[in-house]
């Protein structure tokens, strides 16, 4: 695992190509962007490197324990980053009436919505099929068709199907993607995806597809069983901000 210090915290620097989307004057703002998923309730072992963006991919509780999410609701306001973006994981499936009450007004919480941040358009989408189950059904292959075609960064819990090693399992070494998601990930082509929910150390942190300039990124930092407690560093990558925008 490719692990570097960044102002004296680890993390897994992921170098994101840049595509022409209006980015890139020598005069452009760097935007960082730090990622976690799946902290599992052990958000207070975690040291988060600075960054202009801070997104948590969904699974900070463990079972969806209401205290886990506002011990977790606590610790994400007092990070320092200005912006902050949080989807919900299978285990907060039954949090979205409560979650607006959870956190505090100023952080994002997506729920099959965009936000933009320095011209920048992020997308958190809902935790929809659990696996692959009813991902065939027409309805179901229409259920990532919300996902607009001007995002640039992709927040999602899930990984989508058929991206390198990323979406399979350490349990059973089978898929935990979702291939409606890809379908609509591979029309869409957002810059960035980044997602969770594969515990799976044995896989890199980051892949590309063929015909994709999409770079996939799983989040997840509790390697392995919850239980365990062992622990990967966050992500961290740089974007440029649209060269419109101030
Ligand atoms: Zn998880």
């Amino acid at each position: 695992m490719n692990e570097t210090s960044v102002d004296g915290v680890l993390c897994r620097i992921i170098d994101v190509k840049k595509k022409d989307r209006g980015y890139g004057t020598n005069q452009s703002k760097i935007v960082r962007v730090v990622v976690l998923s799946d902290t599992h309730n052990y958000h207070d072992k975690i040291k988060v490197p600075d960054g202009d963006v801070l997104i948590h991919c969904g699974d900070f509780t463990k079972y969806g324990a209401v205290h886990h999410a506002t011990s977790f609701a606590r610790y994400f306001s007092a990070q320092m980053h200005p912006h902050k973006i949080v989807v919900l994981g299978n285990h907060e499936w039954w949090f979205s009436s409560l979650i607006k009450r959870i956190f505090s007004p100023e952080i994002h919480v997506l729920y099959d919505q965009s936000v933009e941040i320095f011209g920048i358009t992020f997308y958190g989408s809902r935790f929809k099929s659990r696996y692959n189950i009813g991902c065939y059904t027409s309805s179901a292959k229409q259920e990532f068709n919300d996902i607009p075609h001007n995002t640039d960064v992709l927040i999602t819990h899930q990984p989508p199907d058929n991206v390198g090693g990323l979406n399979v399992s350490l349990h059973n070494g089978k898929s935990v993607g979702n291939i409606n998601m890809m379908e609509r990930v591979l029309q869409v082509k957002p810059l960035v995806h980044v997602f969770g929910h594969n515990h799976n150390f044995n896989t890199p942190s980051f892949d590309q597809v063929e015909g994709c300039d999409t770079t996939f990124i799983n989040c997840a930092i509790v390697v392995g069983k919850m239980s365990n407690g062992i622990l990967r560093s966050p992500i961290l990558f740089d974007l440029l901000a649209r060269s419109d925008v101030a």
